[in-house]
């Protein structure tokens, strides 16, 4: 893992507005290795998941239109995230696609584990999660 300080991991959750409930319920199944990560989202997912989980550490940035994907680019590059899971809505054009272009490529130059759905989510959940279980001490 990119997080060599021994603190909690860093997961950026981003999710487009047809798959913000998903999202959620995503979380829920996930709580308890969720509970153990430093969450940063964009406005609205972070506010849905915030009010629906309030024990989980949640870090909003800008709504993602308004540049909170761009933020999200920025701790890339700056290598503060150890994962990325952005369920992108595939059906519905929209003004800020370009930004899911962008994050796509940005993680690739950094290798950053990123998931677009909930089988991949999962893996790199308990892939970086357990995974730091297993570590030795
Ligand atoms: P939001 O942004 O969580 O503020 O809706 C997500 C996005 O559309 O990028």
């Amino acid at each position: 893992m990119n997080n060599s300080s021994g603190d909690a991991p860093r997961f950026a959750l981003v999710a487009h507005d047809a798959r913000k409930d998903e999202i959620v319920d995503w979380v829920g199944l996930q709580l308890a290795r969720l509970s153990r990560v430093q969450i940063f989202s964009t406005g609205t997912t972070g506010s849905r998941i915030k009010q629906t989980y309030p024990e989980l550490d949640v870090t909003c940035l800008k709504s993602g239109p308004l540049g909170g994907d761009q933020q999200i680019g920025a701790m890339i590059c700056e290598e503060k995230l150890d994962a990325l899971i952005f369920f992108v809505d595939p059906l519905s054009p929209m003004p800020h696609d370009v930004d899911v272009k962008a994050l796509t490529r940005l993680a690739t130059v950094y290798d950053l584990p990123m998931a677009c759905s909930r089988s991949t989510a999962d893996l790199i959940v308990k892939g970086l999660i357990d995974e730091d279980d297993n570590a030795p001490v």
